[in-house]
C-alpha cells in the first residue's frame, strides 16, 4: 500500500519555496530506499484565495512504502529545516495510507475553485483518516489535502524546477537569456511561457529571493530535459526535479450566471456587451456585459498590453464569453479579464441624411423624425429615406487572451492541446 504526503505553506515574503522543500524531501526518502511513485505534484488553488502567498502552490508525493512514522519523521525533519516558521508560515503536512478517497478529490475542487476555511480542512482529515502535522493555525493543512486529493484527468502539465545551491539564494540568477530564447524557439510545440515576447519578459525564471532558479513549464516530459538541456546556466544547480501538475489547465473557472457571482470565484460568463469599453487613467479598460439577468463590470487592467486593444474594439450588442477572477470592487463585482471569446458582432452603424434623388446634393435634416430637405433645389422627403451606413468591424469572432507575463498559473494558454 502507498503512503501519501502533502505539504503545503512552507514560504514567507521573504523566501522559502514549497517545491524546495519537496526536491529536498523526495531526496530523502531516496537515501533510505522510499521511493516516489510517478511525479511528485505541484498543485495550483484558487488564485483568487486572499490569504494566498505567492503563487499559492501545494506539494505532494506518492510514496512506494508502509511506513508511515519514518515519512512523517522525515518529512518533519525536513520542513523544520527549510520552511520558513520563524517567518509566519503555517505550514501543514498530512499523511494518508492508501489512494486519495472521492471526499478529499471533492475537497480539491472546492480549494481549486474557490475558499476552503480551515476548520473543513481539519473535519475532511479526521474524516478520512489523515494524520495531521501543522505549525500555528495550519493554514497549509488546506493545500496539502488539496494536493494529495487533486484530480488530474481533466488535463495535466508538467512542471522542470531547478533548484539552485544555497549560497546562491537571493543573488541574480545567472541564466543566459539568449539560451532561453534559442530553447523557446526549439520547443515551443511542447513547452509554454518561456518568455513573452509583447513585454521582453523572460518567464522562467522568478525575481523573487526563493531557492527556485528555473522553471520550465511543458506537456511532455522529456522535452522538458532537453529543454534544460540547452539552457546556459552560470551557477551550480543543486536539484532537477520534474512534477506533474494542474497548471495551465482551466481548471478553476466554473461557468456562472451573473446572478450567481461572488467574490473570490474564477468565473466564465457569457453576456452581450451593454456599455461599450472605455479607457480610464492609467491604461485600464473597463465595459459592462449584460445575460439577461444582471450587469457586471469586466476589466482589462494595464499589464495585459494589447488585450486591451481587443477589447477597444468591442460595441454594444456584441456577443461574448469572457473569464476572469471575480472581485468585489467599490464600484461591485468586477471580473478581471484573462480570455474572452467573441462569439457574436454586433452591427456597428451609424445614420445620416440621404443624398437628393433629384440633384444628388447630401440633404439636410428638418429635425428628430421630420424628413429630409434639399438645400439646393428644396425637395423634401420622409423620415424613412435615411441613411444607414455600416461601419466595417475589425474584430474578428474568436478566442483573444492576456499577454503571458500578465496569465496566472492555472490559465491555459490559447494555443495549448493538452
Ligand atoms: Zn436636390
Amino acid at each position: 500500500m502507498a503512503i501519501w504526503v502533502g505539504v503545503d505553506d512552507t514560504d514567507s515574503r521573504k523566501g522559502g519555496c514549497t517545491t524546495y522543500v519537496a526536491a529536498v524531501l523526495l531526496r530523502r526518502l531516496g537515501n533510505v530506499g522510499v521511493e516516489v511513485m510517478g511525479y511528485p505534484r505541484l498543485i495550483r488553488l484558487n488564485p483568487n484565495c486572499p490569504y494566498k502567498t505567492r503563487g499559492n502552490a501545494a506539494v505532494a508525493l506518492k510514496l512506494d512504502t508502509s511506513d508511515l512514522d519514518l515519512v512523517k519523521r522525515l518529512t518533519i525533519k525536513v520542513v523544520e529545516e527549510y520552511s520558513e516558521l520563524d517567518e509566519g508560515a503555517e505550514t501543514g503536512i498530512i499523511l494518508l495510507r492508501g489512494e486519495p478517497p472521492q471526499k478529499l478529490r471533492e475537497f480539491y475542487w472546492k480549494a481549486v475553485r474557490e475558499i476552503v476555511p480551515i476548520e473543513e480542512a481539519f473535519v475532511i482529515a479526521e474524516d478520512i483518516g489523515a494524520e495531521v502535522v501543522y505549525y500555528g493555525d495550519g493554514k497549509g493543512l488546506v493545500g496539502a489535502l488539496a494536493a494529495i486529493g487533486a484530480d488530474l484527468s481533466p488535463g495535466k502539465t508538467y512542471e522542470l524546477i531547478a533548484h539552485r545551491a544555497r549560497e546562491y539564494w537571493g543573488m541574480v540568477r545567472r541564466v543566459d537569456p539568449a539560451s532561453i530564447y534559442e530553447m523557446d524557439e526549439a520547443t515551443r510545440e511542447y513547452t509554454f511561457d518561456n518568455v513573452d515576447y509583447e513585454t521582453g519578459d523572460i518567464k522562467i525564471t522568478p525575481h523573487t529571493p526563493c531557492p527556485v532558479l528555473l522553471g520550465v513549464r511543458g506537456i511532455d516530459p522529456g522535452v522538458l530535459k532537453k529543454a534544460f538541456e540547452m539552457l546556459r546556466i552560470g551557477e551550480p544547480v543543486e536539484y532537477v526535479t520534474i512534477f506533474e501538475t494542474n497548471q495551465a489547465t482551466d481548471v478553476h473557472y466554473q461557468r456562472c450566471r451573473i446572478r450567481d457571482l461572488r467574490d473570490c470565484l474564477n468565473a466564465i460568463v457569457e453576456g452581450t456587451v451593454s456599455e461599450a469599453p472605455r479607457r480610464e487613467i492609467g491604461g485600464h479598460v473597463f465595459f459592462r456585459i449584460n445575460d439577461g439577468e444582471g450587469e457586471l463590470t469586466c476589466a482589462a487592467y494595464e499589464p495585459t498590453k494589447s488585450f486591451r486593444d481587443i477589447i477597444m474594439q468591442l460595441t454594444p450588442g456584441d456577443e461574448v464569453t469572457v473569464y476572469g477572477a471575480v472581485k468585489l470592487k467599490p464600484q461591485g463585482l468586477t471580473l478581471n479579464l484573462e480570455k474572452i471569446q467573441v462569439r457574436k458582432l454586433a452591427r456597428k452603424v451609424f445614420s445620416r441624411p440621404p443624398l437628393c434623388p433629384d440633384c444628388g446634393k447630401r440633404m439636410k435634416s428638418l429635425g428628430s423624425g421630420k424628413g429630409y430637405k434639399c438645400r439646393k433645389c428644396g425637395k423634401r422627403v420622409g423620415k424613412e429615406a435615411v441613411d444607414v451606413v455600416e461601419v466595417p468591424r475589425e474584430l474578428q469572432i474568436g478566442f483573444y487572451e492576456v499577454t503571458p507575463a500578465a496569465r496566472r498559473h492555472l490559465v491555459k494558454p490559447l494555443d495549448l492541446s493538452l
